[in-house]
């Protein structure tokens, strides 16, 4: 079986933006009256929104099952207040989980988290509970930075966030690290603010003792690491100067990388660097970059070509493309049972 550890819901329906852009307008409304979504969307719309899409892709591509998630550049944790997010994570989930319904072999939820800048993350771990125990997601992203590029909420690894941890404990589901639409010009959302905050949130675990206080704890950091495996011999040197221990020894057990990297050579250098064990297939389609490579003629976001483009052992790639995914996200096993899958 061929897991996707990495999609969202990038072809919603127009209804979800819809709402989305009257809870906007209405910020600058005193009259408008905030209200969780009610959306007319049909179970064919749905079916229209993924058959020329992600399924139709998963059939070219020979992939099974997709983990899948609210798009991520539109969760704008910025966006409004508390009550702004908690609407709109509500109806993203809850979209995502008439997916998952509709189609039960190919896709399994993870959840967007109703995190606003300055709220503590903890307001976060009803939806998740809500998203795990009555949706049956089997994850959730967590965005680092919920400001949106201004990054003045306090480190993964502080205090701070740990009640949604103990949730995530609690409930034995991983988060990807992944932040949303950044409102800084400086940084573009994808080519930058992404790639930075993958590479932000692996620096901050290297330097914290957080996985002893939570050794079950697990986050998987996407678009291959950001820039990690590239100057794993940085991190390396770095956590050796700071007396840390080995970056085996220290968060091997709880970090995990995806392949969302778009080309042969980067593959080759995540796999060369990162042991096997921490790698989830991953592709993020349809997502970021959606063009077709001209050297190559495929898509850039085929990523399942470049992994079976190298001499992996049957090993391997068991691990890679199912068991690496089984064990960081514990209830999918059921998951896929349930669905005749397993
Ligand atoms: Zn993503």
């Amino acid at each position: 079986m061929i897991i996707d550890c990495h999609g969202h819901y990038t072809t919603a329906p127009k209804e979800l933006q819809t709402y989305r852009d009257s809870q906007i307008a209405g910020l600058k409304d005193p009259s408008y009256v905030p209200a969780p979504a009610k959306l007319a969307i049909s179970d064919d719309a749905i079916r229209e929104s993924l058959e020329n899409a992600q399924l139709k892709l998963q059939r070219a591509r020979g992939t099974d099952v997709t983990i899948f998630s609210p798009r991520a550049s539109a969760m704008a944790h910025h966006i409004g207040n508390e009550t702004t997010s908690r609407h709109w994570t509500q109806a993203c989930n809850d979209l995502i989980h008439r997916v998952c319904t509709l189609y039960p072999q190919n896709f399994v939820g993870v959840c967007q988290l109703p995190q606003s800048p300055g709220v503590p993350p903890v307001n976060s771990a009803g939806e998740l509970e809500r998203c795990v125990r009555e949706l049956k997601f089997v994850g959730c992203n967590l965005n680092p930075d919920p400001s949106g590029g201004l990054w003045n909420s306090p480190p993964l690894t502080d205090r701070h966030w740990y009640p949604l941890y103990e949730k995530m404990v609690e409930l034995d589901v991983p988060a990807m690290v992944h932040v949303s639409a950044s409102c800084n010009p400086n940084f573009h959302t994808t080519g930058a603010h992404y790639i930075n905050a993958d590479t932000t949130a692996f620096m901050q675990f290297l330097t914290s003792d957080l996985f002893k206080d939570f050794p079950t704890l697990r986050f998987i950091i996407p678009h291959g690491g950001g820039a990690v495996p590239f100057h794993w011999g940085r991190y390396r040197g770095l956590a050796q100067d700071m007396k840390r221990p080995p970056l085996e020894e220290l968060l091997l057990g709880n970090v995990f990388f995806d392949t969302c990297v778009y080309h042969l050579p980067g593959i080759e250098l995540l796999l060369k660097v990162v042991p096997v064990d921490n790698v989830l297939f991953g592709s993020e389609m349809v997502g970021a970059v959606r063009g077709i490579d001209p050297r190559t003629g495929q898509y850039y976001d085929d990523t399942k070509r470049y992994l079976d483009a190298l001499p992996l052992s049957a090993a391997d790639r068991a691990k890679l493309f199912e068991g690496n995914a089984l064990k960081v996200y514990p209830r999918l096993k059921a998951h896929l049972a349930a669905a005749g899958r397993a």
